[in-house]
Order: C-alpha cells, then sequence, then structure tokens
C-alpha cells in the first residue's frame, strides 16, 4: 500500500509491552513509568489478527519491540504464530539482549529471522551507568548465540555526546570478523531523547574514516536502499557499517513503517501523537473490512516529515521511547 505521498508501507513495528527491564538514560526515567495494565495491551490473538490485516494491505515485514519484547511471557510463540501467516515474509525482533541467551533456541525454531541489538557501548562501567544494570557481557554473549544460530544480527548503537561518543571506532570493529551489521543511529529530540545530544552520523562517519579507511557504499538486506538506513563496508571488514540519520538528514523520504503500540493505537509516525485505536474496534467486534480501513486510514495520514528539529511542534507525541516501541 503507498501513501499520500507516494511511499511504499510494507513495514510493521509491534510493541508487544512497554515495560522493560533497562532504565536506558535516554529512554526511561530510572524510577520506571506507570505501565499501561494488563487488560490494556493486546494480546496475542489480537497481535496476530493485525498483523495480517496489515500483512493483507503490503506490511510484510514485522519487527517485534517493545518496552523490552523479551519479558512478555511466551513470546516465541508469538513468533510462530506471526511466522505462520502466510503474508509475513521476514520476521525480526529489537532487544536489548539481556534475555536473549536463554530464549534464543526457541525464538529461532519458532523463525525469527533477524534480531537488532541494542548496544551503546563496550565498556562494562558505562553501560552500567548507561542502562542501570550490569549487563553487557549478556549482551555480547546475546549477539554471539544470534550469530551462532544464523539470524541476522544488527547492533543498534546511539551515541551520546561526552559519554560514550569516543567508541565509535571500538563499535564499529564489532563487524571487523563477522558478517554482522553496526548502525548508528542518531539521538532524537524525543522523550527523554530532549535531554541529550549526540554526534550527527556525518560526524561519526569522520572519526571511522580517520580509524579504519574509506568505505564503499554498499546496500541493504534486500539490495536496494530499503528504509531509513545507509550501509558501508570499511576496507577489509566482514559485516557492514549502517547509518540512521534521523535528525541531521531527515530519512522520512524512505520511511516504509507503520507502528502498533503495545496498547494497540496504530502509529504513523514516530514524532507524533495521533494515530489509530485499533484496539476498541477489534474489543468491539469489528469485522476484517472494517479493521482494514482504519489501518488505511492510519496509513493515508502519515505526514510528509517529522519536525525533529522545531521546538513546541503541535500534536507532539507525549509517551516515551519504551511506550511507542522505538
Ligand atoms: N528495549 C528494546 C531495545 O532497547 O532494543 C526495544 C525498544 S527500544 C525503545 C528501541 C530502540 O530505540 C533502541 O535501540 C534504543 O536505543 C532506541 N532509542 C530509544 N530512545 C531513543 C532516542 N531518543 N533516540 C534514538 N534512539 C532511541
Ligand atoms: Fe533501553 Fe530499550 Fe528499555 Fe528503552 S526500551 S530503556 S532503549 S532497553
Amino acid at each position: 500500500m503507498k501513501d499520500r505521498f507516494g511511499r511504499e508501507i510494507n513495514y510493521i513495528r509491534i510493541s508487544v509491552t512497554d515495560r522493560c527491564n533497562l532504565r536506558c538514560r535516554y529512554c526511561m526515567p530510572a524510577e520506571g513509568i506507570q505501565t499501561a495494565g494488563r487488560d490494556q495491551v493486546l494480546d496475542f490473538d489480537e497481535i496476530v489478527r493485525v498483523a495480517s490485516l496489515c500483512g493483507e494491505l503490503g506490511m510484510t515485514s514485522v519487527r517485534l519491540t517493545g518496552g523490552e519484547p523479551l519479558v512478555r511471557k511466551d513470546i516465541a510463540l508469538l513468533v510462530k504464530r506471526l511466522k505462520e501467516l502466510p503474508s509475513v515474509q521476514r520476521l525480526t525482533m529489537t532487544t536489548n539482549g539481556l534475555l536473549f541467551e536463554k530464549t534464543a533456541g526457541s525464538l529461532s525454531e519458532a523463525g525469527l529471522d533477524g534480531v537488532n541489538i541494542s548496544l551503546d557501548t563496550l565498556d562494562r562501567d558505562k553501560y552500567t551507568q548507561m542502562t542501570g544494570t550490569d549487563g553487557l557481557f549478556d549482551v555480547l554473549k546475546a549477539a554471539g548465540k544470534a550469530w551462532e544460530l544464523g539470524m541476522k544480527v544488527k547492533i543498534n548503537t546511539v551515541m551520546i555526546d561526552g559519554f560514550n561518543d569516543g567508541e565509535a571506532a571500538d563499535m564499529a570493529l564489532m563487524a571487523a570478523d563477522r558478517n554482522i551489521d553496526v548502525r548508528f543511529i542518531e539521538m532524537m529530540p524525543l522523550g527523554r531523547g530532549k535531554l541529550y545530544t549526540g554526534p550527527s552520523c556525518e560526524k561519526i562517519m569522520e572519526i571511522l574514516i580517520r580509524r579504519l579507511g574509506t568505505p564503499e557504499r554498499c546496500f541493504g538486506d534486500s539490495g536496494e536502499d530499503s528504509g531509513p538506513a545507509r550501509y558501508f563496508r570499511f576496507p577489509g571488514m566482514k559485516g557492514r557499517i549502517g547509518f540512521i540519520s534521523a535528525v541531521s538528514r531527515s530519512f522520512c523520504k524512505e520511511c516504509n513503517k507503520m507502528r502498533l503500540t503495545a496498547s494497540g493505537r496504530l502509529k504513523p509516525c514516530l514524532q507524533y501523537g495521533d494515530g489509530e485505536d485499533l484496539r476498541d474496534l477489534l474489543r468491539a467486534g469489528a469485522g476484517d473490512m472494517e479493521i482494514k480501513e482504519l489501518i488505511k486510514k492510519a496509513v493515508l495520514a502519515k505526514p510528509r516529515c517529522h519536525r525533529f528539529g522545531e521546538a513546541d511542534v503541535d500534536g507532539a507525541e507525549k509517551d516515551l521511547m519504551a511506550q511507542i516501541g522505538g
């Protein structure tokens, strides 16, 4: 399905919970958040139904996120059910990795194709300061395990000025010997991200060129530039380095996604607080056609672009990234 600006919307990012076992400082306050009640969160039947209807409209790539998706009980069962949908061509997950190692086998058997692991530093103390938990080694083990199981592994890194920005080259070198992607995501001024600044992707690229040499441009998994990341390969490295220039070079022209929050709001854009409430419709016994109409309405409401650079944007999202699903 195309939106009003001719963008092919083929990707849905589904948040399965707003709970999280970490407190990354740019995402969650140390005291946590008021999480949604159990009955407010979509159950597996509801998630699978929405994914199936979105799939019929062309959203064939599905990513599970949160909060932390692995804190949701029986998540491998949901993976299996989604993977069985004929429309789902690719099913992936974004996770902080802490609980990954012990569920990896069942996730792989259930058909998870790939995992994006969020990791912002390789320094144990900094990891603990950044997230509130001494979990660096568990995350590194998670990345190794996912790779061993043959999943596509991407490491997602957000840099904060003066905190972990000196580690860009060390993070990139995680892709030296293994065919994994290390992706730098610019700090977005959303939720607690407004309290921090980070280097632009251009600045990170300059640092990497100085340390690792001149890279060649290469393409994403589907052989072309799909989605917002731009990929490069540095000399002698097996994996790719990706840049998601959310702020400095707005990625909106390439935006191919919709977001479903844990409570069932279908969100057209990360920045705005609008969207269509699918949960009420699902629970009122609506038929497939009616739900699809609401999904289409949300897709057609996708704005041309975010306005991250501007203060006081009308209708800006009030929920935190952990609630939206990142
Ligand atoms: N808990 C999972 C995780 O951390 O991978 C999934 C949810 S988390 C909200 C998804 C991604 O959003 C993480 O990679 C995190 O670094 C990123 N994120 C959160 N707040 C951000 C911000 N203000 N700017 C850029 N990325 C952000
Ligand atoms: Fe960190 Fe993800 Fe949890 Fe946010 S949702 S606090 S980024 S682990």
